[in-house]
């Protein structure tokens, strides 16, 4: 063991969380869907979202034979959507191809939807007790500051420096134990701004710590400004209050969420929608405006009721439609501006 793990696991020892819910009885299942969780998310709005998992899907079977509504819905508000379609895909796998027990091995686990290397390593060590080093946002933070790796973690050269150390660093005994660890240091000391050297074990042999260069490393990535795009949500509103909402593609932003038909200009209607202009209703009403970021642009939402005074169900059938209550949309996927539409809605009823 290294003097920096052996360091290190005396402070976890002490300070570390022990009680995250999916420290409780580690399986490769509870620490898969913890740590599919928390890229991109922090703890304490992933718990209550694993908890409710559990509940709905005890085994990676149960949710293998889920529909991707159900683990949609259950994912709404974390965003990142990608990774709970991938979820759904890797559990199938899990339960067709390995029958119910995942891979004990890197290769196996890298072959999962969803699953890189660092998400491979906290599996093997956490669940499996087994010698794999980790390297996620807190890791890289922690690595690169202690041994002053220059660069944004992004780029391949400083990528696989970061791997060699946290290669090194991982020590063969009470593996799960360092690799807990060593996450919680980082994000509870090593801090991205205001890290708490004078409690941290590592302080001694931190280099950026003795430069007083904490806040160089690691480094950031180049700015650049997001674009802006804008779109309009058509709201369809029948006199009993339901919407008219569609299923979109697996493929691109939101994909297999249910959202309100979508048109770049209001006179640009999809072809499906423009019989029911004709249908006598209400002058549109615009809503107020919605801004929402994804990591390469930003979007500005216009919404605009169209209070409608009959429609036919049979529209709904069309490219996965339905006319859904704002108030019982509580069994499928949606994205959050969505998710703050109808809740206006269902106030205004
Ligand atoms: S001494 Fe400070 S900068 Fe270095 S690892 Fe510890 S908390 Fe991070």
């Amino acid at each position: 063991m290294t003097s920096f793990s052996f360091r290190l696991l005396e402070w976890f020892d002490q300070y570390g969380r022990h009680d995250l819910p999916w420290q409780k009885s580690k399986t490769a299942y509870r620490v898969w869907l913890s740590e599919i969780m928390l890229q991109q998310t922090q703890v304490q709005t992933v718990v209550p979202y694993f908890e409710r998992f559990l509940e709905q899907f005890p085994s990676v079977e149960g949710l293998a034979q889920a529909t991707e509504d159900e683990v949609l819905h259950l994912w709404t508000g974390l965003g990142y959507y990608a990774r709970a379609r991938n979820l759904h895909r890797a559990a199938k796998l899990v339960a067709s191809e390995y029958g119910g027990q995942f891979p004990e091995d890197l290769e196996g686990l890298l072959r999962l939807p969803g699953v890189g290397r660092s998400t491979a390593g906290a599996i093997l060590s956490l669940a499996m007790g087994t010698r794999a080093p980790i390297l996620d946002g807190n890791v890289k933070r922690v690595l690169a500051r202690h041994d002053v790796v220059a660069g944004w973690p992004g780029t391949t050269k400083t990528l696989n420096k970061l791997w060699v150390l946290a290669e090194e660093y991982t020590p063969t005994e009470r593996v799960a134990d360092y690799t807990q660890g060593i996450m919680d240091l980082g994000a509870t000391l090593c801090t991205r701004s205001k890290p708490r050297c004078q409690d941290c074990p590592l302080s001694a042999t931190c280099i950026a710590y003795r430069r007083s260069e904490q806040g160089n490393f690691p480094g950031k990535k180049p700015r650049k400004t997001l674009p802006e795009r804008e779109t309009v949500f058509v709201i369809f509103q029948r006199p009993d209050g339901s919407v008219l909402m569609e299923k979109r593609p697996d493929k691109g932003i939101w994909g297999g969420l249910w959202c309100f038909p979508e048109t770049s200009h209001t006179e640009d209607l999809p072809a499906n929608l423009t019989t029911m202009q004709g249908i006598a209703g209400e002058s549109p009403i615009n809503l107020e405006p919605i801004k929402h970021s994804f990591s390469h642009y930003r979007l500005i939402i216009r919404p605009i009721l169209r209070k409608i005074n009959r429609a036919p169900d049979t529209v709904a059938e069309v490219n996965c439609m339905q006319w859904i209550d704002p108030r019982k949309a509580n069994n499928i996927g949606l994205p959050t501006p969505v998710t703050h539409v109808l809740e206006t809605l269902a106030l205004h009823q």
